[in-house]
This record gives C-alpha cells, structure tokens and sequence, in this order.
C-alpha cells in the first residue's frame, strides 16, 4: 500500500468511527443490556454459550461503555474458565481501557476492575490481577465501599495463597478482610473464614485453623452456606487424620463428598476426594488413596482448580511411591513440576510486561515511598506505640493508594522501612530494639570455644550532663555523633556496636579471650579520649563480660551478660572514670550470677569469677547511693 493510499484508508476508517460514536448507542440499549445481563449469568454455568453471546453482541455494532463493560466481564470470564486465554486476556486488556474512560461512573468502574481482576486471574495473569485488585481497594477505599474492600482483600489473599505459596502474605490479608467485615462490611463471610482455615493449615498452623475452623463452622451456619458447610466438615475430618479417630473421618468425609457432588461443588468435592486419599494412606490403602486422587482429578477436568489440582497430584504421586510403581510416579512428578513451571513462567513473562509498563510510575511512587518512610520514621521516634507491622502495613496502603501491586517494589519497600526502623536516626547505629533483638538471636546457640566468648561491653560517656549544660544540647549531639562513629572504627565489621541509651553504647564483640576483651577495652577508651579533632574533650567509662557469662553456657542469656557489664561499669566510675572493668564468669561450680551481682569482691574470692581492670572501691553503693543531705532509709 502506498502512503497517500494508506492516509485515506485511515481517514475513511477514522470517519467511519466518528460517525458510529455520533450515533450512539446504535442499538437498543435496553434490549442489550437485558442480553449482557442473561450473558452474566450464563458465564459460570454454560461458559461456552456466554462467550457466543457476548461475541454475537459485540459485533453487532457501537455500544454504551457500560454496557460493552459487561459484556465484555462475561466474554473475558466465560474464556477464562474455558481455558480460553488469549480471548480471556483480549477481553481484559479492553476492560482496562475502557476503565480509564472518564465517564465511568466511580461505583462502575470499581465493579469492573474487580472482575478485570478475577478475569485476568483466571487467565494465568497473577501481577495484573494484583495490579486490578489494588486499585479495585483504593478505590473502594477512597468511597468507602466495605464489600468490595474485603473481596479485593480475599482475592489478593487467594492469589498469595493459592498460587504463590505466601501464606503468611495471604494471611495478612484474610486478617485485614476479616476485621473489616466483622465490623459489618457486607460480605460473604463464610467463605471468607473456610479461605482461611485452608491457609492456616498450609501454614502448619493446625491450633490456629482449628479455633477458626470453629468460628467458620458458626458462621457457615448462620449465613446457611451449605457450600462452605460441607467443605468446613471435609477439613474437620481431616484433622482427624493420623488419630484413633479415623473411621470418624472417614464416614464425615463420605458424607461432605455425597453432598458436594449433588450441589455441585466439583472444586470442594477434589479437596475432600484428597483428604481422603490422605486418610488411605494414613491406614497403609495406597491402593484406595490412588483411586480416590484420581477421582479427585476427574471432578475439576476442565476447571482452573490450581490448588484442587495440585494437591491432587501430590496425592497421587505419594500412592504410587508407596505402590512401589516407580516409572508412573516418574511420570506423575514430572505432570506435578509442569504445572509449578507453568505457573511460575507465566507469572514471570507478566511480571517483566507490567513493569515496563509501570516504568513511568516509578519514579513519581519512589519519591511517594520516600516521604511515605520518613513521615513513618518520624511517628516511630515521636514514641507512638506502632509495631513493625503497622508501619509495614502503612506502606502497603500507600502502595494501594499508588495502585502498583508489584510484588518486588513492595518487599523493598519492606526491608527499607526495616532497615530505617532499625536504627537510631541520630548516630545511624543499630538502636536498642534491634540490638537487643540481634542479641537474643545470636546468644541463644552461640557456643564457647575453649576460653573465647563473646564479649558484651557497655561503654558510657563521662560527665555527659556537663558537655550539655556547657556547650549546649546540640554540642551534645555532636559528640554523640563522633564517638558513635570512633566506635565503628575501633571495632571490626563483624562487632555489633548500638546505641543503647542516651549517651550510652553497646558493642557485642566476638570471641574474645580475657586478656583480648581487656585490650579491646583499652583500645575503645584510648580512641574515645583522643576524639574528634574539632569536638570537645571527652572521656568514657567501660563495662564488660563475657556472653554467656559462665563457659558452659548452660546458664544466663544476654540479660545476665548485661547486668553484669552494667555493674563491672559502675565500679569503673567509682575507680575515676576514664577506665575500665570486666568481670569474667570462670567455674559455675563456685557461685552465680545473682551472687555476682550482689557481691563481685565474693565471688572473685571464692573463685566464680575473675575481676579485670579498675576495680570499684566498694561495689554495694552502687545500687543506692544516697543523694547528699538525705538520710538513708533501710527497707
Ligand atoms: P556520668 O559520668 O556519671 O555518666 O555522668 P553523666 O553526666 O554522663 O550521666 P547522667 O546520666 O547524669 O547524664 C546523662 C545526660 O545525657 C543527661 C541527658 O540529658 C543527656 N542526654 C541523653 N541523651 C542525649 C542526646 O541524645 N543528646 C544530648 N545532647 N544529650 C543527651
Ligand atoms: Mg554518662
Ligand atoms: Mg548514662
């Protein structure tokens, strides 16, 4: 075609679009919209006659948006459940568009990208089934729609659960979606609870699903959702399994089979033939348990039932492992690993897609993120009481609010805001929740190898109150700044150094020898004497003991460490400051830690402990000095 020849074809083509959209609705509105309507309901039961209709109706000529939105709802979600992809994905892509038109109406557009979510689910397409459902919840959120809140919620929980194995994810969200239709949102609740059970018990939470098993039982009734009803007893029974109530459980699951097969629930009555399958093996009939996976295949034929299938898979491999039917199991392995390869390729091809797609976005969320984080941080000093999570939900909700339901940006999102939360915003140290999360985490199996152990020292600055009062608080700052920075040098990269209170830090440096904790203590208070060239005059004072205190281990976490260091630190003040203590736990044969921290003269005596470095005049003041001008008072 030549290029006069093609500019005439598309101006011919342009008019003839114009023309068409001048005048619209072409058709007779009503008399469509009652076909899209019959098209709707025929999309799960008769898919293949949904999608000839929805066809039919779309040739016929220009349509009202709203109208062609459900047709195509019924054409995309018809072609997904008859495994019809490309149609499926064709008729979302068009959803997409035509939910952006501004004279959608907000409550229309939220319907459809609920269902643009659940189709391009179906299609195998996880990232824009995310990236539907998110902004389905904002918007929702921003007109304060509960019901389509807590579907979006139990959607996204679904696609965590069912198809990326994040259950712990997927539990966040069934929690969120619970808590808001328990405060009355309109919604199927049953439904919602069973989700939830299942997850729980993919999590290895068997207590947990059990209480929510309950709670899911009582609402199935009250709602009377015989559906959710039977599929709540199947689980039941299976927590039966591998106890002497097994003929209990099989008769239970006999009976939720017979009543899903005549609702039908072909997906319910897979997952009950597997937990049945699961009991036959539990009672050695591997020969029962591959017949009842095989008729827990043949109930989803045909049906995108990914966690149905999945299981049911496994189910069947595990018989035929135990029949001893090794080149079938072969076989039945490698059926398995194509569907966890399919999906996995799947999720990444449309993965790579959706972030090209969303490169523009990046940028402008980024810097949404960033002062998102800060806002966050500040919230965290001002000393309000919200945990991790919170603040991690938080960001979730701004990733809501952005609509970008990329899974990569919001686990950065994540561990930045843990990183921030993690450390002081002052000196930029590890900060006290972190650290002593560090040190319960490393003391609790760290062994001692020969006289070594880990060192726990407590390092405090002297006469801090003065460098305030005559310089100023800011001064202050600085001087915290710089020997938090001097410390860092001191210490090698794999030492733990925090701040641990005002002007007070902590070091966990590891294997040390007590002659080596000893010159590690001098080192850090030579490098804080000598300072920054430009600061004030400092000096500090130090504590130490080994962690664990004893060498056996066997006794005193983190904690016993630290109380000793504080007092071992009090006896370097009392010896003049600009010095420092430890005390080594030598023979538990000989004393404890709570005589230790009564009395280290005592237990240095009777040969517990060894006491390293400036030693306090008398120890015992330590825990009441009397203010001057006051009379003691005994208790
Ligand atoms: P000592 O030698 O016995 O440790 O005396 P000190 O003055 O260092 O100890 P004290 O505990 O009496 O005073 C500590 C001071 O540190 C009091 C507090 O106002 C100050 N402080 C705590 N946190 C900060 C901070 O972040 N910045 C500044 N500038 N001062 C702080
Ligand atoms: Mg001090
Ligand atoms: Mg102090």
């Amino acid at each position: 075609m030549t290029k006069p020849m093609l500019l005439a074809a598309l101006t011919a083509a342009l008019l003839a679009c114009a023309l068409r959209g001048a005048a619209a609705p072409a058709q007779d509105a009503p008399g469509v919209d009652a076909e899209a309507m019959r098209c709707l309901e025929m999309r799960r039961g008769q898919p293949a006659g949904a999608m000839a209709l929805a066809r039919r109706l779309l040739d016929a000529g220009a349509l009202p948006a709203l109208t062609e939105m459900k047709i195509q709802v019924c054409l995309g979600y018809a072609a997904g459940l008859a495994g019809d992809v490309a149609t499926a994905r064709a008729a979302a892509a068009r959803l997409q568009d035509l939910s952006r038109r501004d004279d959608i109406d907000p409550q229309d557009r939220l319907r459809v990208l609920s269902n643009l979510g659940a189709i391009r689910q179906l299609a195998g397409e996880l990232q824009g089934a995310l990236s539907a459902y998110l902004e389905a919840y904002a918007s929702a959120e921003a007109t304060d729609a509960r019901a389509v809140q807590v579907a979006t919620l139990v959607n996204i929980g679904s696609i965590h659960s069912e198809h990326l194995g994040a259950y712990a994810l997927a539990e966040q969200y069934y929690a969120q979606a619970a808590a808001l239709s328990d405060a009355g949102a309109d919604h199927d609740r049953a439904t919602l609870y069973y989700d939830r059970v299942v997850n729980l018990l993919r999590m290895q939470q068997p207590q947990r699903a059990r209480r929510m098993l309950d709670e899911a039982r009582r609402i199935a009734a009250e709602e009377r959702n015989g559906l959710v009803a039977a599929r709540l007893d199947a689980e039941a029974a299976g927590l039966l399994i591998g106890t002497p109530r097994q003929d209990e459980a099989a008769a239970a699951l006999a009976e939720a089979i017979a009543v899903q097969r005549a609702l039908p629930d072909p997906a319910g009555e897979a997952a009950s033939l597997v937990l049945r399958a699961r009991l036959e093996r539990a009672q050695d009939d591997s020969a029962a348990a591959l017949a009842s996976a095989a008729a827990a295949l043949a109930a989803i034929e045909g049906d995108p039932a990914p966690r149905e299938r999945r299981d049911a898979l496994r189910e069947r491999l595990a018989a035929l492992h135990a029949l001893g039917r090794d080149e079938e199991a072969l076989a039945a392995s490698e059926d398995l690993a194509r569907l966890q390869i399919d999906a996995l390729r799947a999720f990444n091809l449309d993965n790579l897609a959706l972030l090209q797609a969303q490169m523009q976005d990046a940028a402008a969320t980024r810097e949404a993120l960033e002062s998102r984080h800060q806002a966050e941080l500040h919230a965290l000093q001002a000393g309000r009481d919200r945990t991790l999570r919170d603040v991690a939900l938080g960001a979730l909700g701004l990733l809501l609010v952005a609509g970008l339901g990329v899974a990569l940006v919001q686990r950065k999102a994540t561990r930045r805001l843990r990183r921030l939360s993690n450390t002081d915003a002052l000196t930029g140290l590890v900060n006290r929740r972190a650290a002593t999360a560090r040190l319960a985490a490393g003391t609790a199996a760290a062994p001692a190898h020969g006289d070594q152990r880990d060192v726990l020292m407590l390092i405090d600055v002297d006469h801090f109150k003065a460098i305030n009062d005559r310089s100023g608080h800011a001064a202050g700052d600085a001087v915290l700044v710089a020997l938090a920075g001097t410390l860092r040098q001191a210490c090698r990269p794999d030492d733990l150094v925090a701040r641990w209170g005002g002007e007070e830090f902590l070091v966990l440096a590891r294997g040390l020898t007590p002659s080596g904790a000893s010159a590690v203590a001098e080192r850090l208070r030579l490098a804080a004497a000598a300072g920054a060239d430009d600061g004030p005059r400092i000096s500090v004072s130090i504590g130490f003991a080994p962690c664990p205190f004893f060498a056996d281990g066997t006794r005193g976490g983190w904690q016993d460490a630290a109380r000793i260091a504080d007092v071992a630190l009090y006896a370097a003040k009392r010896a003049g400051r600009d010095a420092w203590t430890g005390l080594w736990g030598v023979d538990p044969a000989r004393g404890d830690v709570a005589g230790v921290l009564a009395d280290p003269d005592r237990s240095a005596v009777a040969g517990a402990i060894e006491i390293l470095g400036a030693q306090a005049p008398d120890w015992r003041p330590a825990l009441a000095e009397p203010a001057p001008g006051s009379t003691p008072t005994l208790h």
